[in-house]
């Protein structure tokens, strides 16, 4: 787990009320309205459809060390993943981004959702969707209330996404999650150059947010609501991360 994960998710245990809402949260939630979603508008990986998916899916599931959950196709020019629920978890993945990535690089996307389930964020991300949702159904006044909780859980939100990075990279090694970022952030389905642009990019963004207080104001303020860290950042955090004992240790390198 990112050591900031850790942190920020011990403060937002802080918050008082805090269980209480997750329990609430499941108990009301969402978990079984899409699972019947899932099924009613999304297509069930198994044995038999997509094997090739299925077992690439099955090695990561082992590999991370999960309780296999179910894996779904949807239909989506956006390439993207998500994980949701907690007794019956599933992962979504787009097809777009079967298409666009290699099966190694759809791995990295796989392996970083199961890294979501084996960090147990699911359940609190099950209970962001559901203050989302809330304030989205009752407006203004859910917002103002619940406003403290959702700043403070999409900030956890972000720090989460870079342990669930860590666990991608173990599986299918930082190369390989490095050009499945690279492919994500600019949508093509082939990449030229180096498969470390994006750390490269982190680099001159790092330096132009550090040339002026002003600067870093304006660009704290625009990331503050974002619920995922930033395609550049998410590259250099693992770039960082893979000369670590740690890296190379689960990586057996
Ligand atoms: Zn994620």
């Amino acid at each position: 787990m990112h050591p900031e994960d850790a942190k920020a998710l011990q403060m937002l245990r802080k918050i008082k009320g805090f269980d209480e809402l997750i329990r609430a949260s499941m108990e009301y939630g969402y978990e079984q309205v899409f699972r019947g979603e899932n099924m009613g508008f999304m297509v069930k990986v198994n044995s038999r459809n997509f094997p090739e998916l299925y077992q690439a899916f099955k090695g990561v599931v082992k590999r991370v060390g999960i309780r296999e959950p179910e894996l779904y196709i949807y239909n989506d020019p956006v390439m993207n993943a998500y994980t949701y629920g907690e007794t019956n978890t599933f992962v979504a993945v787009s097809n777009s981004l079967i298409e666009k990535l290699t099966l190694d690089e759809v791995r990295s996307i796989l392996a970083h959702e199961c890294g979501h389930i084996l960090c147990q964020h699911t359940l609190y991300n099950t209970l962001l969707r559901t203050i989302e949702e809330l304030g989205i159904l009752l407006r203004v006044i859910s917002r103002a209330a619940f406003g403290p909780i959702l700043m403070a859980m999409q900030y956890w939100s972000r720090k989460s996404e870079l342990s669930a990075d860590r666990c991608a990279a173990v599986v299918v090694g930082e190369r390989t999650f490095q050009t499945a970022m690279l492919k994500l952030a600019c949508g093509m389905s082939t990449i030229q150059g180096s498969p470390y642009q994006l750390v490269e990019q982190a680099h001159e963004y790092h330096r132009f947010e550090n040339d002026s207080w002003w600067n870093r104001i304006q660009q704290k303020c625009r990331v503050a609501f974002n619920s995922h860290p930033q395609m550049c950042e998410r590259a250099y955090e693992i770039d960082r991360w893979k000369d670590s004992w740690q890296y190379r240790r689960l990586r057996n390198e």
